[in-house]
């Protein structure tokens, strides 16, 4: 890193916290708008932007290895001149002399900063759940303990049904272990995505092998080898624990930033309330100016778009999140696409279409807020401009 003094302070153009796809996309998204200067990621991760998706499906698998992970080659970040810090992370944040902190001691002044530090694994409010044999899935260094944990055992408990835990589940059980799954849910996924695809889902898990102890509570686990749930106790060489995530988002409440419910407050244009500071990405709670509120997202192509609207706005440009927010998921071979507001529905119907795909409609007080998939584009297609229409479901 070149200094550029301004009160013995090296000053960076743009300052972007955290390696995930959110930063890494505001990052490329400033120098494609124009923004000039030194551009400075600064990331915890060991290892250079790379896709996360893969880690609960063709990587825990073996079928793909960390090399095919990374989101671009190093020579993307010679070319737009993007420094890329890793292994530091900001500990401290102060928005009045625009500086942080890093833990490896590095003072670094900014003219702008976007906040981009994702979320980490929950940890079960249960005994025993800071055991190192209890895994959690977030960055690939986790992948990589995941994968290892899996090869030459022979059982392993799923805790969570959430879309981590269903996949990771299924790839668990295709490399050869017997996998069960406990959660508090009655159906994987049903508070989120409804009895009807619940149903659908659980029937692929069980397909798949995965033995399924739903509607139960984890108390406590042993030893990081025995899980002890309210229905008994069941013991496994692996536990992967895929209880939901916390945001990353201390550093900028320390630093006087406004949060609500743990996510950094932005608007359309991910601006915070502090001129030139932006936030994006899985940490935050940004409002989307189509559906005229704040939407909590939590998914891979939302992270990018973020951060692609957060990097555009700090080089002087103009954008806003106006998409309907949505992902894909893979649950061993079958892919569920799922485009939706995200944040309530009061009706929800499945159609089934010949050769084995269907298609949920979801919709509240009438308007369309939510299409589920599962092998039919079009509807996918079709149900996102419902969506941002508000006109009612087809069925
Ligand atoms: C196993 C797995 C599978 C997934 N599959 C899908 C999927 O199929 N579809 C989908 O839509 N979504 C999926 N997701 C979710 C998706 O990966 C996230 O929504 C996305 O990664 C969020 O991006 P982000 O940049 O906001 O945060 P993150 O990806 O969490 O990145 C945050 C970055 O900030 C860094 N950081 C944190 N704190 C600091 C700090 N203080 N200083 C410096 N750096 C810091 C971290 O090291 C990391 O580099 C999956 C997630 C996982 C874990």
């Amino acid at each position: 890193m070149t200094d550029n003094p301004v009160d013995g302070v090296a000053v960076v153009d743009l300052l972007v916290i955290g390696g995930g796809p959110a930063g890494h996309s505001a990052a490329g998204a400033y120098r494609k708008a124009g923004g000039h200067g030194r551009v400075l990621i600064i990331s915890a991760d060991d290892t250079q932007p790379y896709n996360r998706p893969p880690l609960s499906k063709d990587y825990l698998r073996g079928e793909t290895e960390a090399d095919d992970l990374p989101l671009e080659s190093e020579m993307f970040y010679r070319d737009n001149n993007i420094e890329l810090v890793l292994r530091d992370s900001v500990g401290h944040l102060s928005l009045g002399s625009a500086t942080v902190r890093t833990s490896s001691g590095r003072t670094i002044g900014y003219r702008r900063c976007v906040l981009a530090t994702g979320c980490n694994p929950a940890v079960l409010p249960v005994p025993g759940a800071e055991h190192p044999n209890v895994l959690r899935l977030r960055s690939l260094t986790d992948g990589r303990a995941l994968r290892k944990a899996a090869a030459g055992v022979t059982a392993a408990v799923v805790i969570g049904s959430g879309f981590i835990g269903c996949e990771a589940a299924v790839s668990l059980s295709k490399r050869g272990l017997d996998v069960t799954m406990l959660s508090t849910e009655e159906l994987p996924q049903r508070d989120r995505l409804g009895q009807a695809a619940a149903e659908r889902i659980a029937g692929w898990l069980v397909d798949a092998g995965v033995k399924l102890r739903e509607g139960v509570t984890v108390q406590g686990i042993e030893d990081g080898r025995i899980v002890r749930a309210d229905d008994g106790e069941i013991q496994a060489d692996l536990i992967l624990s895929a209880a939901g995530v916390t945001a990353n988002s201390a550093v900028a409440e320390a630093a006087g930033l406004e949060l609500s419910d743990g996510r950094i407050l932005v608007d359309e244009r991910m601006a915070t309330a502090t001129p030139g500071v932006y936030a994006a990405g899985d940490v935050v709670l940004a409002h989307n100016a189509a559906a005229g509120r704040r939407l909590k997202v939590e998914h891979w192509g939302e992270a990018l778009r973020m951060g692609e609207i957060a990097g555009t706005n700090a080089a002087g440009g103009d954008d806003s999140w106006t998409d309907v927010p949505g992902f894909w998921s893979g649950i061993g071979d079958r892919t569920l696409k799922y485009t939706a507001w995200g944040d309530g529905f009061d009706h929800d119907e499945l159609i089934d279409h010949p050769g084995g795909g269907f298609t949920v409609w979801y919709s509240q007080a009438g308007r369309t807020v939510g299409v589920l998939t599962h092998r039919a584009d079009d509807d996918y297609e079709r149900g996102a401009e419902l969506i941002a229409d508000g006109g009612p479901p087809p069925v």
